[in-house]
């Protein structure tokens, strides 16, 4: 059975207003897919619901074949990492290393293999060499990797990114995608919220579009892109910025 995968799934915030219509979406393991879509079109929502901070209305989520609809956040977030669009709030002056070892922590892993695993994942993210800094000392960019690895100490199975490569220079750009690609090549699923038109062609196997709560595209980037009226929809642009 798929990694993930959405079954019909409905929803709304308010009663009568509903925001998802049916939305069914299935995902394989090591899989690396972007979702596109104009803002209010659902994507967040969508993750919220995969990652249980809602309730559907009506449809189902399942993992490796199991409906997880009953699971609890805490159950589901160890399998499935939300990486939140802007880490900017990350002012604290706890150490990197500190950081990324909380989950472990609060699941009371022996000390010694904490550390292991934690330097492992520092090491994939590039900031074994920041392990002793304050998180607020990092940029933007690095930033978003402590977020990341603070999610890949836990092994999840699924990862969502909300826009990963928004904000950052060419070079942390490249970094930040190759890095994915290495995550999924190790059989992790890669879900990307994102509008550039040049990842998807570069580095998603799948481009998936919502439009008002449903589901209007989903196929190869490159087919997806050479829909005018999906293009026109999902409010995608070109960037001419990372050719
Ligand atoms: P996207 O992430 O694609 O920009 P969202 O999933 O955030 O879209 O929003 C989908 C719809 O749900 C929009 O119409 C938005 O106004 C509405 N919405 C999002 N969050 C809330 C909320 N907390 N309460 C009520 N409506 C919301
Ligand atoms: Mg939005
Ligand atoms: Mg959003």
């Amino acid at each position: 059975p798929p990694v993930l995968e959405l079954r019909d799934l409905s929803f709304g915030y308010e009663k009568n207003h509903p925001v998802l219509h049916g939305v069914s979406l299935k995902l394989g393991k090591g899989e690396m897919v972007s979702i596109a879509g104009k803002n209010g079109a659902g994507k967040s929502t969508v993750s919220k619901l995969i990652c249980g901070f809602y309730r559907p209305s009506s449809g189902s989520i399942l993992m490796n074949g199991r409906d997880i609809g009953s699971d609890s956040i805490k159950e589901r977030a160890s399998r499935i990492g939300f990486v939140m669009q802007n880490p900017n709030h990350m002012i604290s002056k706890t150490m990197i290393f500190d950081e990324v070892a909380l989950g472990l922590k609060v699941r009371g892993m022996a000390e010694s293999d904490i550390e292991k695993r934690v330097h492992e994942v520092l090491q994939v993210c590039g900031l074994y060499p920041f392990r002793n800094w304050p998180v607020s000392a990092l940029s933007y960019g690095q930033k978003k990797r402590v977020t990341i690895a603070s999610i890949l100490v836990l092994q999840p199975e699924i990862i969502i990114l909300d826009e990963p490569t928004a904000g950052q220079d060419y070079r942390h750009y490249n970094e930040m995608m190759e890095f994915l690609l290495g995550l999924s090549k190790q059989g992790i699923t890669v879900i990307m919220i994102t509008h550039d038109m040049h990842l998807m062609l570069e580095y998603a196997q799948r481009t998936i579009v919502l439009a008002d709560g449903r589901k209007i595209a989903d196929d190869r980037p490159e087919r997806v892109l050479s829909d005018k009226a999906i293009i026109h929809s999902a409010n995608l642009k070109e960037t001419s910025l990372y050719r």
